[in-house]
């Protein structure tokens, strides 16, 4: 990619988050992560090219600094920084605009300092032979946070049995973010339990929200609809999956076939989650991690009978494992962090200057994550204690944030099998993506939240007698 001969008709809108846009090359296996701010900020609020520069140097230096070792090398691609011609960002925003979901729109795209991410596109396989007619299908999965807080610091006794995710569901559905209730619950997912696990995915494919997306060949075909009131069709998903499960169509035919395609998909999608590095390639069996059964949600919608069924437990290397790790680097829970946060800051208010030293705004590099390895268990009531579990809070902030994404394309001795009519052969590759910093700043708004959250669900669930 020659900066600058950047060609504006060479990239095509991807898809957007919270913080950032993306778009794709047409030709070559690349995305472009653009920053977006909100359309109000004027000229003199804004970031100066040169801290946007920075922001994302910090993005990029957390990943590979931070989350990488802590997640894995072979699923985190970090990036990097590029400086864009201000000509090119500015068509490729016009260009973008009318694809745009409407939901999104409260935010614009960064067309002023010309710095952005440059990422593989991970919806795509780069090796995948074009002999194939099957384009690969990605599927991208936030799984939020999966465990239920075990800190004592805690001081409703519903967040020890109702996770974080469903009691949000009650909120957000007050607040008109979502019209639906979702009934995915994160703890089915990482359960390890193929039954928990089926049904959860099954949760998000009836109501994707914002935690699942499914493309085609880069292409978007599956996710939740612009108009909050329609629910995303199935039928469609399922007529974009059926020559990748030949084998399903013909097994059942007549005799809901759709329902055969789904369930395989959804067997390709576990298998992909429960395999982890090299420990299924070496044929050893399986390490099991954490607990050997995790905990059940009190809102989930599995059926509690089964819940002893089926082996538990997450694979030791899996990619779930991985993210359940760092997620449980919150250990004291907000309302453990929150006072802490507050030493910290008082401490800054005496010592300014010292706020560099402590990495609080960063830099991301090798001792910042030694801050996170190497912090007490005890509180010692020192101001390092207190930041190094602030530091381990917002690593564990990113885990309950990021996405995974599973591509995968059928084998190419599959022509083969198809005639043996034996199940379907796929490669896949598995990365987490979305691992920005979380700012430190947010804290207070974290533990705000969390105290909203919960007392919206005890009032809306424990209706007075
Ligand atoms: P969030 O609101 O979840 O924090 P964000 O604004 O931080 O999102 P990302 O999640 O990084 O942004 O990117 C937005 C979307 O762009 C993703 O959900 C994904 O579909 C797509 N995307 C991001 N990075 C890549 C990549 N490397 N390859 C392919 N698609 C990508
Ligand atoms: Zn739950
Ligand atoms: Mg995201
Ligand atoms: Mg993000």
């Amino acid at each position: 990619m020659e900066l600058d001969k950047m060609d504006e008709n060479d990239w095509k809108y991807h898809g957007e988050g919270n913080k950032s846009l993306v778009v794709s090359h047409l030709q070559h296996c690349r995305v472009l992560r653009l920053l977006k701010f909100p359309s109000e900020d004027s000229a003199h609020t804004r970031q100066t090219a040169e801290q946007a520069f920075r922001h994302i140097l910090n993005i990029v230096d957390y990943s590979k600094y931070v989350m990488k070792p802590l997640l894995g090398e072979e699923y985190v691609h970090s990036g990097e920084v590029v400086k864009l011609p201000l000509d090119f960002v500015r068509q490729l925003s016009l260009k973008v605009q009318q694809e745009r979901p409407e939901l999104r729109c409260d935010k614009v795209m960064d067309t002023f300092s010309g710095c952005g991410l440059c990422l593989p596109n991970l919806t795509q396989l780069p090796l995948h032979h074009l002999r194939d007619h099957r384009p690969p299908i990605c599927v991208e999965i936030k799984p939020k946070c999966g465990f239920l807080p075990f800190s004592r610091h805690i001081t409703k006794e519903c967040k020890r049995k109702v996770c974080r995710f469903c009691m949000h569901q009650h909120y957000k559905l007050a607040n008109g973010k979502w019209k639906r209730l979702s009934r995915y619950c994160p703890l089915d997912l990482f359960s390890g339990s193929k039954q928990r696990m089926y049904v959860a995915l099954k949760n998000l494919l009836e109501e994707p929200q914002n935690n699942l997306k499914i493309f085609k060949g880069g292409e978007l075909i599956f996710s939740c609809k612009d108009d909050a009131k329609q629910q995303p069709d199935l039928n469609d998903l399922i007529q974009h999956l059926r020559p990748y499960f030949p084998h399903s169509n013909g097994l059942y035919n007549g005799h809901q076939p759709g329902k055969a395609v789904l369930n395989d998909f959804i067997q390709v999608i576990c298998s992909s989650l429960l395999s982890g590095g090299d420990s299924n390639r070496s044929g050893e069996p399986r390490k099991m991690h954490l607990s050997e059964s995790r905990p059940h949600c009190e809102a989930s919608p599995f059926p509690r009978d089964l819940l002893r069924n089926g082996n538990h437990g997450l694979p030791k290397d899996s990619v779930l494992s991985k993210i359940l790790q760092v997620q449980m680097l919150d250990n004291l829970d907000i309302e453990g962090i929150y006072p802490l946060y507050k030493r910290v800051e008082q401490y800054l208010e005496e010592f300014p200057k010292e706020r560099n030293r402590l990495q609080i705004d960063g830099p991301y590099n090798e001792s910042f994550m030694d801050t996170v390895k190497n912090c007490p268990t005890e509180d010692d009531g020192s101001v390092e204690y207190a930041v190094g579990k602030v530091h381990q809070y917002r690593v564990a902030m990113t885990a309950k944030d990021c996405s995974i994404m599973i591509t995968f394309a059928p084998c190419e001795e599959d022509e083969e099998h198809q005639l043996n009519l034996e199940k379907p052969r796929f490669t896949y590759s598995v990365s987490i993506l979305d691992l920005d910093p979380k700012p430190y700043e947010g804290i207070p708004h974290q533990f705000k939240l969390d105290t909203k959250i919960v007392n919206y669900y005890l009032r809306s669930t424990q209706a007075p007698p």
